[in-house]
């Protein structure tokens, strides 16, 4: 097991197909920062951090140009994304919360919420929907 901060690890966010783990630089402390805040484990969705692009390919509905890209050539970045499991609404209430409080884009599905930083990353503004997939 490999740490990248206190609460994650090179497992849980690297690609599952590839194994590669690359986050853009300043990420994992705004999302240790985040954890922190929430006080509770995050449990990361498969597929939920790093993506290659083969693997987000064979991800159905996935964006073309997710966050969770490594190398995304739109946006010139690495990974700035994540897909947090949760247990219940007030999981989901508190990490969007703080996360909106940070400048974080969120999107809340039904069993996960999907954090990004595009405005800190890429320039975009802050995106915050309960859509049912990603911009
Ligand atoms: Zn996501």
């Amino acid at each position: 097991m490999t740490r990248l901060s206190k609460n994650f690890t090179v497992e849980e966010m690297a690609c599952p197909l590839t194994g590669e783990c690359k986050l853009q630089e300043g990420w994992i402390e705004l999302l240790q920062a985040l954890r922190t805040r929430c006080e509770f484990p995050f449990r990361i969705v498969a597929g939920g951090g790093c993506r290659s692009l083969e693997f987000n390919k064979s991800i159905k509905g996935a964006a073309p140009n997710s966050f969770h890209l490594i190398g995304n050539k739109k946006y010139g970045t690495d990974t700035c994304a994540i897909d947090i499991a949760t247990k219940n609404n007030s999981e989901r209430t508190l990490i969007g919360f703080y996360a909106k409080e940070m400048g974080l884009s969120v999107i809340v599905y039904p069993a996960h919420i999907h954090v990004d930083a595009r405005t800190a990353f890429a320039g975009l503004p802050a995106f915050h929907s309960t859509g049912k997939y990603e911009k």
